[in-house]
């Protein structure tokens, strides 16, 4: 199991926590690769919906 604190969220590949980027939305390493692409808005929001479990209104 990757250590997810180092690793792309996206793609999984490992980062340099001294230099990655960070999504600003769920606070965890994205590489260059992945950083603003739309597989990183899915996995945002595959994320996003898993932990605002909840929290959501739920209004579609
Ligand atoms: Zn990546």
């Amino acid at each position: 199991m990757a250590d997810f604190l180092n690793s792309c969220f996206v793609c999984g590949k490992e980062n340099d926590p001294q230099t990655t980027k960070k999504n600003q939305q769920l606070n965890l390493p994205v590489c260059d690769d992945c950083s603003g692409t739309d597989e990183e808005k899915k996995a945002v929001n595959e994320l996003t919906e898993g932990m605002a479990d909840g929290f959501v209104c739920g209004c579609i």
